[in-house]
């Protein structure tokens, strides 16, 4: 949960969002590549994430699934507090990301 689903603002659009994008199911989830259909258990996400600058708008938001069956994950709680110690985290996991490539190469 960030700070800003807590604001006034998101309480007021996420309930008329949620209608919106029901209307449009099956649709693909903001947070995985599978699809959410209307007999599954979802909530509005961000396409680009509020920390982001992303804004409650029908555009920036869409369906995410509350337990992917595939990904075995809540997709509308990955963004959010994730997303900020994953920023931070980046360039770490990059570099690791990198020399475990490389190491696999040495082997091919
Ligand atoms: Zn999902
Ligand atoms: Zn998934």
């Amino acid at each position: 949960m960030s700070q800003h689903h807590r604001k006034q603002k998101w309480s007021t659009h996420s309930p008329k969002l949620r209608k919106l994008h029901k209307a449009t199911l099956p649709q693909t989830c903001t947070n995985c590549p599978h699809p959410v259909t209307a007999d599954m258990e979802w909530q509005v996400g961000h396409r680009q994430d509020a920390a982001m600058g992303g804004q409650p708008t029908y555009e920036n938001t869409g369906p995410a699934h509350s337990m992917c069956p595939w990904c075995k994950r809540r997709c509308n709680q990955v963004a959010g507090g994730r997303l900020g110690a994953a920023m931070t985290n980046r360039a770490k996991r990059t570099e690791r990301e990198q020399d475990s490539y490389r190491g696999r190469r040495r082997w091919v």
